[in-house]
């Protein structure tokens, strides 16, 4: 599903963000940056260990909630990952929605900064970190949309959703958005 935002696209796509051509790939990180399952997995494996390396160099306090870090992107074809932290769930009322909106605010600064026309976004903190999908869905995407109005940049952001039921509920929480 696509949506056109003045001369911007979101686009909502299945499939798995390691294969992804955009400029830059968003990395679902840990605040350690220390590496995980899940996306950040998928990410330094596919990637190799010049990822790793440089966040440690470049970040060695990490990354705190609701903040990314940009770094090259090592042997995907991306140019850059940028590495967002979201919350972990812990029952909605320990300001878990505002981290997550600021989670995706960073990473789509951090790529208007970096010059990227096209930024591909998984499901930030709906794996292991717990975060109900489809609260988390609606927040994602009312925050890239508010982005996009306000920017008109990047030209393209992509949430690439790992599996069907991820991919319907960001569907429906942007049909419920345009409603
Ligand atoms: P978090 O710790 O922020 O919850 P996870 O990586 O555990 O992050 O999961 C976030 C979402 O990304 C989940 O919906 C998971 O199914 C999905 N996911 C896992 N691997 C990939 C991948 N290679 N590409 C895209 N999405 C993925």
């Amino acid at each position: 599903m696509d949506l056109k935002i003045g001369t911007c696209t979101l686009e909502l796509v299945t499939g798995d963000i390691t294969k992804q051509q955009s400029d830059a790939i968003v990395n679902a990180a840990n605040s350690r940056l220390a590496g995980g399952g899940g996306v950040d997995g998928a990410i330094h494996r596919a990637g190799g260990p010049s990822i790793m390396a440089q966040t440690r160099q470049t970040y060695p306090q990490g990354c705190p909630t609701g903040d990314a870090v940009i770094t090259g992107a090592g042997k995907l074809a991306a140019q850059y990952v940028i590495h967002a932290v979201g919350p972990v769930w812990s029952g909605g009322d320990r300001g878990e929605q505002e981290s997550l909106a600021s989670a995706y605010r960073k990473c789509l600064d951090l790529a208007v900064e970096n010059g990227c026309g096209s930024v591909a976004c998984p499901s930030l903190s709906t794996g292991a970190y717990r975060y109900p999908v489809d609260l988390a869905a609606g927040t994602a995407l009312s925050t890239v949309i508010s982005f996009l109005k306000e920017n008109q940049k990047p030209a393209v952001i992509r949430f690439v959703l790992f599996d069907d039921p991820t991919y319907a509920a960001y569907e429906a929480a942007l049909r419920e958005i345009l409603e």
